[in-house]
């Protein structure tokens, strides 16, 4: 970090109470034209004003300055690894190897989570979804300021544990845990996979999420093995689930396709298919016509498992809901989702800085029913907005966002700076 930013902050901790101004390199609003030498007014916790920086030398911030972010998709349990998984493929042992973990793991969860909370509000993610299986997050944990949308995960592929798994389901969205004195937590529901969920349970579990107005997040199109396996009723998944004591052949008679869980998922108020690395052009139409399903997009993690491109531009260019997230610790070195937008905009430079911010901020927010206001700087909106480090010689904004020092500092949330 560099000096100025550091002798702002402590100016601007000093200045609390009074009006007090912020002149950044650069401002960026998910979707809307980037500003250049800007001054942002801040008066008791709210953007007053954004204007040109009445002055453009070393008064300005070697920064840019963006919403609060989102991160669409993580397993908070997973956050104490140091390194990932290894190896990652094949990918059902990679899976064995993770349940392994959790299974040796799991007295300590509970502060697994907390350090995940705390290392993704080092990195500006103030709104997170997450999915829970044994731990439940607690609002009291939650950095106050930000959103944890917690989605119960649910996988069974016996008929005889559907209405067992059911009231697991319905508990965890009568759990009220209402904004404490510090974060919230709003609730959802994970059915797993196409390959660890019964087609009857999906069912039932989509239904309680509709009469329920709750929003559903689900793996899907992950792998070719999934396709495969759901297709033709064969492949590496057949001999995971029999080596588990899981597989039903009942459940895997083949014809079915990645379609057969889109549809259902439409009729959810808001709906996250996450990774979707296989959805075929006819998915990507029907994902077109269905906006309220988001596909989250985790770049690293599929770099990691090394898939085939992701066919994010092909589903921007239909105008399908598209945002990022960075998935567990267990297939990715850490829970920054700027570093994600950094790999996206290094892949794909058709696509423009505001089109990508959107993926992280208010499509993000939008995906998991949450308030878009809060990813986005505007004039009486509070002022929630992270600082990055922007001092590196890169000429255009472009090469700035990408360049490896470009990277969170601050975070600034009401009247606060953190
Ligand atoms: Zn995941």
């Amino acid at each position: 970090m560099s000096n100025p930013l550091q002798r702002w902050k402590d100016e601007w901790h000093q200045q609390h109470g009074q009006e007090r101004f912020l002149r950044v390199r650069w401002l960026l609003n998910p979707n809307e034209t980037p500003l250049e030498n800007v001054e942002l007014v801040e008066y008791q916790g709210l953007v007053a004003e954004i204007r040109a920086s009445p002055t453009s030398g070393a008064d300005v911030l070697p920064a840019i300055l963006i919403p609060a972010l989102v991160n669409a998709h993580t397993h908070l349990e997973f956050s104490m690894l140091t390194e990932a998984i290894c190896p990652a493929l094949p990918f059902q042992d990679w899976i064995t190897s993770l349940i392994q973990w959790r299974r040796a793991r799991d007295p300590e969860a509970e502060s697994s989570i907390r350090k995940g909370l705390a290392e993704s509000r080092r990195y500006g993610v103030t709104s997170l979804g997450e999915i829970t299986t044994t731990h439940a997050v607690s609002p009291l944990e939650v950095p106050e300021g930000s959103t944890v949308v917690s989605f119960r995960e649910i996988l069974g592929l016996q008929q005889e544990q559907i209405s067992e798994l059911l009231q697991k389901a319905s508990d965890h969205l009568n759990h009220t845990t209402p904004t404490g004195p510090r974060g919230s937590v709003e609730t959802g529901l994970s059915p797993h996979a196409p390959y660890s969920v019964h087609p009857n349970l999906y069912e039932a579990l989509i239904e309680l999420a509709v009469s329920r107005n709750a929003p559903v997040a689900m793996h899907l199109a992950e792998t070719t093995d999934e396709i495969e396996l759901l297709q033709d009723g064969k492949g590496a998944f057949v001999e995971f689930l029999q080596g588990r004591g899981l597989w039903n052949a009942d459940v895997f008679p083949g014809g079915r396709l990645i379609r057969d869980f889109l549809e259902p998922l439409a009729q959810v108020p808001r709906a996250l298919a996450i990774h979707g690395n296989y959805f075929s052009s006819r998915d990507i139409q029907f994902l077109a016509r269905h906006t309220n399903i988001a596909t989250v997009y985790c770049p690293r993690t599929h770099a990691f498992f090394r898939h085939t491109p992701h066919p994010l531009p092909q589903l921007l260019e239909v105008g399908a809901s598209v945002v990022l997230g960075t998935d567990s610790r267990a297939s990715n070195p850490d829970l920054s989702v700027w570093k994600e937008l950094q790999l996206v905009a290094a892949q794909f430079p058709d696509l423009s800085i505001p089109q990508l911010l959107a993926l992280v901020t208010t499509n993000a927010a939008d995906a998991m029913g949450l308030p878009v206001k809060r990813h986005q700087i505007l004039a009486e909106l509070p002022c929630h907005a992270v600082i990055l480090n922007a001092d590196s010689e890169a000429g255009d904004l472009r090469s700035l966002v990408c360049h490896s020092s470009t990277q969170p500092v601050f975070t600034i949330l009401g009247d606060v700076a953190e």
